[in-house]
């Protein structure tokens, strides 16, 4: 495999900037172009040591430089791995990088390490996509759960649930193909506890999965409600600056403006919306309410404000029609002042969460955030429980999930144990693919490994 290297760190100006060479030749490139200080050479030095020196292309020194030396396979990629940290500026860091490259190295592609990584089983699949998660994540519990991936808290709920149905499907499978053995008859009853063991933990995966996703990349939010219910103020209350125009002019936020607040523990990218109003003669607010709706029909969460001055009107209960297919909260503003609507009418039109608020004063912005990480399912959201955060592992995790729910309707149905292996075999080969091994190998590996029936 060729030697690869890149700039490992940010692409902007910084005390520090490291490239990353990886690779077998690692060593004997970052000779080429960088000599201790010591006169030592990266190639004789041992792994977990740094050499100081100058970095340089050819017969030009570029910069003071460190060079950390890994070797494999006690590296990030299983490789021989070098690591060059000089000055932060890119001007100096790219050309580094062009020193490395004119040596022999090959420019990494995006992730590239990472894969190496997983190609030499330094870690899982769904380990490496939690390096990504971890990169991006942007708040505390999202950086918990991310690091809790990394750490192998999804590969291992996943290696149990593997492990304990390839022991059930070796026993079944030993019991059909060598009925001489005395290897005992597993009993309905144990493998139907092992199955459901197992449904309910790909279940609880699969449940957890929204409130991962609201925490781990925030969740698209939409402010709605008639002109002048406070949308803007509430807006600029969560937002926390005055980035919406606020007046007191029915129709005057004239476009969607988008903001991105942190409330309790997600991120909520949020829009305020031009008022859905139909009837509006004015051209560019037409515009604005055009892109409120597609706004709306995108948003996973809603929040509906209502008027606490106003009876609830024909337009109101339209719109809470509209969100009552959607993840909302709704919002009593303007309880500062004098109330005129009703909530118990309200109740009659909505089953969603009621808050009482005051936008204007910032009150009541607590019982808001509790309403929402209730609605969004992030309120027992538990960062170091094992997580799936991608679509990919959803999709693995539902198969295996449905292939052991058909398991289970066939032990129900007094199917043959067969049969019963091949939901078995598919859920762990679902499973396999989510951790990227092979599945088939497993149970054969399993069968042996626990029966030693081989003769
Ligand atoms: P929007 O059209 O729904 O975005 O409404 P705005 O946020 O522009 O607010 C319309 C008017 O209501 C402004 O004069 C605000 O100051 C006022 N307003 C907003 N929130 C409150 C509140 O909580 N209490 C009171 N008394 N007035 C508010």
């Amino acid at each position: 495999m060729s030697t690869i290297a890149a700039i490992a760190t940010a692409q902007a100006a910084a005390g520090l900037g490291t490239i990353k060479i990886s690779g077998e030749n690692a060593l004997t490139i970052a000779d080429s172009v960088f000599s201790a200080v010591s006169g030592k050479k990266v190639s004789d030095t041992p792994g977990y040591r740094a050499l100081y020196g100058k970095v340089h292309d050819g017969e030009t020194t570029l910069d003071d430089a460190v060079a950390l030396v890994f070797r494999a396979p006690k590296s990030y990629t299983g490789e021989d791995v070098v690591e060059i940290s000089c000055h932060g500026g890119l001007f100096i860091l790219k050309r580094v990088l062009r020193a490395v490259l004119n040596a022999g190295a090959e420019p990494a592609e995006g992730g590239e390490f990472t894969k190496r990584a997983f190609l030499n089983g330094k870690m899982d699949l769904s380990e490496a996509e939690a390096v990504m998660s971890l990169i991006s994540a942007s708040g505390e519990e999202a950086r918990a759960a991310t690091l809790n991936a990394l750490d192998g808290a999804l590969s291992r709920e996943i290696s149990e649930c593997r492990d304990k149905l390839a022991l059930t499907a070796a026993f079944m499978a030993a019991w059909v193909d060598y009925p001489d053995d005395e290897i005992p008859e597993l009993s309905d009853d144990e493998m139907n506890a092992t199955l459901t063991d197992v449904s309910e933990r790909l279940e609880k995966l699969l449940s957890g999965f929204d409130a991962g996703k609201a925490v781990l990349e925030g969740i698209d939010t939409a402010i709605v409600g008639k002109p002048n219910v406070g949308k803007s103020t509430l807006l600029n209350a969560l937002a926390g600056s005055e980035r919406a125009i606020v007046t007191s002019v029915a129709g005057t936020t004239r476009d969607v403006l988008e903001e991105t607040v942190r409330v309790g523990n997600i991120t909520l990218r949020l829009a305020d919306t031009a008022g859905i109003r139909e009837n509006t003669d004015d051209i560019i607010e037409k515009i604005g309410v055009e892109r409120a709706k597609e706004r709306f029909d995108r948003a996973s969460l809603v929040l509906m404000v209502l008027d606490a001055q106003n009876e609830l009107s024909d337009d109101d209960k339209a719109l809470l029609e509209m969100c009552s297919k959607k993840n909302t909260v709704v919002i009593i503003n303007k309880t500062d002042g004098e109330v005129n609507l009703s909530v118990t009418e309200l109740k009659n039109h909505t089953s969603a969460p009621i808050v009482e608020m005051s936008a204007k004063n910032r009150k009541g912005i607590d019982e808001l955030t509790n309403a929402v990480e209730n609605v969004v399912g992030t309120a027992d959201f538990d960062p170091s429980a094992p997580l799936i955060t991608t679509e990919r592992q959803r999709n693995c995790v539902m198969k295996a999930a449905e292939n052991i729910r058909e398991a289970l309707d066939g032990l129900m149905m007094g199917i043959t144990p067969d049969a019963i292996n091949v939901c078995i075999d598919c859920a762990i080969e679902n499973l396999s693919v989510l951790t990227g091994e092979k599945a088939t190998e497993t149970v054969v590996t399993e069968v042996f490994k626990n029966f030693c029936v081989g003769k």
